[in-house]
């Protein structure tokens, strides 16, 4: 049948979370064949998560995994200065080695504030070794992406470090599941250097160049966008019960 496409999304408590989630949810909700890995970082499994991964009806397996407090980004931190996401990612990876076979499947890397087009699935489903695209709004430019000459990927349109292996984003690429299996050690890792979590990752997964499939019409279509959400401000809920005595419910979930 339609191979499965895997999605792996990190994800913490945060006051934009539920928000983030759901706008994400109603994206997924219009792919077929789909199963979401959502990993929370934090030492035990939130309601909040709980209840809403529930209510979606979507095949998904939610899993928790604290990132230790020395590579924790504190919350004025600029978001460049520490990975994000490599133990949850790891984790993800971790379940699916165990709980898949070597059915058809594709993995691919979901964050939670991303823009997804639908399309950009069904580019992705068949994708035999590593398919790659453009991604929007990124490394401080209009897009970067893969340069495709003659059908191949020769190079990168990427500012920051052109030289890694992989200069791409996250939400770059998407991997066939056999290789997944095929490389048990692939993974993310909290001690490499600024910038190479996708370029470790798919170097541990035996990929070259000469593997990428480009997809999204030959690398010319934005179809994901690297979108970040501003934070929130709460600063009159305490100005709320000063000046009029007042407090917002905290039984009501946001
Ligand atoms: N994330 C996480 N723990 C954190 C910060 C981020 O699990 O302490 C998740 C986040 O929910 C998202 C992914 O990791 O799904 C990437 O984080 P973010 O979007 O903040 O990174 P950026 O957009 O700056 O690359
Ligand atoms: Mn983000």
């Amino acid at each position: 049948g339609l191979p499965v496409i895997y999605l792996i999304t990190p994800t913490y408590t945060r006051m934009e979370q539920k928000a983030e989630l759901t706008r994400l949810s109603q994206t997924l909700m219009h792919v077929k064949n789909i199963h979401w890995i959502v990993i929370e970082d934090a030492d035990a499994k939130t309601n909040l998560v709980a209840r809403f991964l529930k209510q979606t009806g979507f095949n998904y397996t939610h899993l928790n995994v604290a990132t230790p407090a020395h590579f924790k980004l504190a919350s004025n931190d600029p978001s460049w200065l520490k990975p994000r996401g490599v133990l949850q990612r790891n984790a993800g990876l971790a379940w699916l080695r165990s709980n898949t076979k070597k059915q058809p499947g594709v993995l691919f890397f979901v964050d939670d504030d991303n823009t997804y087009s639908l399309r950009l699935f069904e580019e992705m489903r068949f994708t035999k070794k590593v398919s790659v695209w453009p991604v929007g709004i990124v490394g401080y430019l209009r897009y970067e992406t893969p340069i495709v000459t003659d059908g191949k990927v020769t190079g990168w349109f990427t500012y920051f470090k052109p030289t890694r292996p992989f200069p791409m984003d996250m939400a770059g690429f998407a991997v066939n599941l056999a290789l997944i299996h095929s490389h048990p050690g692939a993974g993310f890792s909290n001690e490499v250097e600024r910038g190479y979590q996708e370029s470790t990752f798919l170097t541990g997964l035996g990929v070259t160049l000469d593997d990428l499939e480009p997809k999204a019409n030959m690398c010319s279509e934005v179809l994901v966008w690297h979108t970040r959400t501003e934070k929130s401000s709460l600063r009159n809920e305490e100005k709320m019960w000063k000046k009029y005595g007042l407090q917002s419910d905290p039984n009501i979930e946001v």
